[in-house]
């Protein structure tokens, strides 16, 4: 008896291993494609693995925090038959003749270059500073840029906080460390963009005190904390937060050839049509780099989902 030899199943290349990646991953396996995850750092997760919050938006666990949320997403994804490079970098990324071909490099130093029929980005965003604040970050422990670190969950109790910024996260912020018997100033440069149940709870407590159209005109940290001028004022504090939002982690675009890039939205997100499709063919797009309306983990996982269908349908019946 002849038998066919079986058809080998494309590959998925997946940037980011946070749950955009995972999600993507995931679904792979039920389509018939075989993922290969390339993640940055040492863990799957992203950005939610350090969120002490509890997370609002995903149905069927009330109360439990993103810490919790996202062991045990990892936990299921790391059960998976997926196979995962961990602190790894895409070193490059070209199309040959009928697949993509990525050049990688390990943490190691150990390089190698892998073939995949699909490429899905899925690297998530960065807290953004200026140059000015990441310098004074550089230099103190007590300047901190963007939230959920472990230090402002665990180590700022009744001291004097100065949050720069006005969005959710300043505010967020600056109710949890009112909470934790600090006083807070929050002062943004134009007016408050944070939720309406954000403004309003900050608002009625005489801990938090918010400033708007304000910038400090000069920072500086040292020995007796964070000094911030403003005209006709300088006050001292003990811990300086910066939230001034976040941008995509699209660097390593530079690194593909320049036909693979994909067209970028007016902020810098990597712009995808309903399918996840990015504007070059073959590479998709989930998760936070793409500016999608709301932010969260169900949106990277329902996108991440949706990746992975349009890889199918657009690869699976073409070989
Ligand atoms: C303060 C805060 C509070 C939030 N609260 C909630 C909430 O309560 N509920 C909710 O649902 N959502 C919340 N979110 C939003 C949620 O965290 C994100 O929407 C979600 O994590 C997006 O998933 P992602 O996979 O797109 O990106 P990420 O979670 O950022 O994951 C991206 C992954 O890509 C990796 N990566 C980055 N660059 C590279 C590279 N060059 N190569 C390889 N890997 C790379 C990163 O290491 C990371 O593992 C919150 C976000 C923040 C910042």
């Amino acid at each position: 008896m002849i038998t066919e030899p079986r058809p080998t199943p494309p590959v998925v290349a997946i940037l980011g291993a946070g749950p955009a990646g995972m999600s993507c991953a995931n679904a792979c396996l039920s389509f018939g494609l075989r993922p290969l995850v390339i993640e940055r750092s040492d863990q799957a997760g992203g950005v939610q693995r350090r969120n002490f919050h509890p997370n609002l938006w995903m149905l069927g666990w009330p109360g439990e925090t993103g810490e919790s949320l996202t062991r045990r997403m990892v936990e299921h994804y790391a059960s998976l038959p997926i196979e995962t490079r961990y602190q790894t970098e895409l070193l490059g990324a070209q199309r040959g003749k009928s697949v993509f071909r990525l050049s990688l490099a390990e943490s190691g130093g150990e390089r190698e270059t892998i073939q995949a029929d699909a490429i899905v980005l899925a690297t998530g965003m960065h807290p953004y500073a200026t140059p000015e604040l990441e310098d004074l970050a550089r230099r103190s422990p007590r300047v901190i840029i963007g939230p959920l670190s472990h230090t402002i969950r665990d180590g700022i109790q009744d001291a004097d906080v100065l949050i720069l910024g006005g969005g959710d996260n300043a505010l967020d912020h600056a109710l949890f460390l009112a909470e934790r018997r600090n006083r807070v100033r929050v002062h943004t440069r134009g007016t408050f963009a944070a939720r309406a149940t954000f403004r309003t709870a900050c608002a009625g407590r005489e801990d938090i005190r918010l400033v708007e159209n304000s910038t400090p005109l000069r920072l500086s940290a040292g020995q007796e904390g964070i000094l911030a001028a403003w005209p006709g004022e300088e006050l001292r504090f003990d811990w300086l937060l910066v939230m001034y939002g976040y941008r995509p982690n699209i660097e390593l675009l530079d690194r593909f050839s320049p036909s693979l890039r994909p067209d970028l939205t007016a902020g810098g997100h990597v712009h995808v049509d309903d399918w996840q499709r990015t504007s070059t063919p073959g590479v998709y797009a989930a998760g936070d780099l793409t500016a999608p309306a709301q932010p969260s983990v169900p949106t990277a996982i329902a996108q991440g989902l949706a990746a992975a269908r349009a890889i199918e349908r657009d690869i699976t019946w073409r070989r």
